[in-house]
């Protein structure tokens, strides 16, 4: 009986121990998100953890780079693939402040990311659930656990102010022409 009251209390605390760290790389993708947003671009932030460690940060770029694929999530997994030397990135966790389109999901699949963690769901664009389920779907042979829901309403917050102030933006363009 005491025993198992000890395991259930270490295992909560492992619990906790764990979101702290998952929250904690959530921030830093959150901090990539804000470094888009000071390039002009849609303020989106990712990066790749292997055992305990960043090996992969990426914001989004698609604008500044000429490159439709520059997502964040594809630009960190590149960066972890580059410093890893490996295509594939198996027992590494994505953490990206919105939740991935097809493209980034097909990329994680590829990579074979153990688990995907994100903030915000993006209704338009959100492959995961809010479009459509690709991790859902049983015929695709991928190896990711996912998980939403993490600092969401940070990670949802700066997407709003960024397109609330483009709004704003170009009203005010509007108004000078
Ligand atoms: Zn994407």
């Amino acid at each position: 009986m005491n025993i198992a009251t000890a395991d259930s209390r270490l295992s909560e605390a492992e619990e906790s121990g764990e979101t702290i760290k998952d929250s904690a790389f959530m921030r830093e993708a959150l901090a990539l998100a804000r470094e888009a947003w000071a390039a002009g671009e849609v303020p989106v932030g990712a990066v790749v953890v292997k055992d305990g460690l960043i090996v992969g940060r990426g914001f989004n770029a698609p604008i500044s780079g000429h490159d439709p694929s520059a997502h964040a999530e594809i630009r960190a997994l590149r960066d972890a693939a580059q410093r890893l030397g490996n295509y594939r990135l198996a027992g590494c966790t994505l953490y990206v402040t919105i939740e991935p389109c097809a493209m980034c999901a097909g990329a994680i699949m590829h990579a074979r990311i153990a688990r995907l963690v994100y903030g915000a769901p993006d209704a338009k664009t959100g492959a995961c659930g809010s479009v459509v389920d690709l991790f859902a779907e049983a015929k695709l042979n991928h190896h990711a656990t996912v998980e939403s829901g993490l600092l969401a309403g940070e990670c949802g917050g700066l997407l709003s102010e960024f397109f609330a102030e483009r709004r704003v933006q170009q009203k005010e363009r509007r108004g000078e022409d």
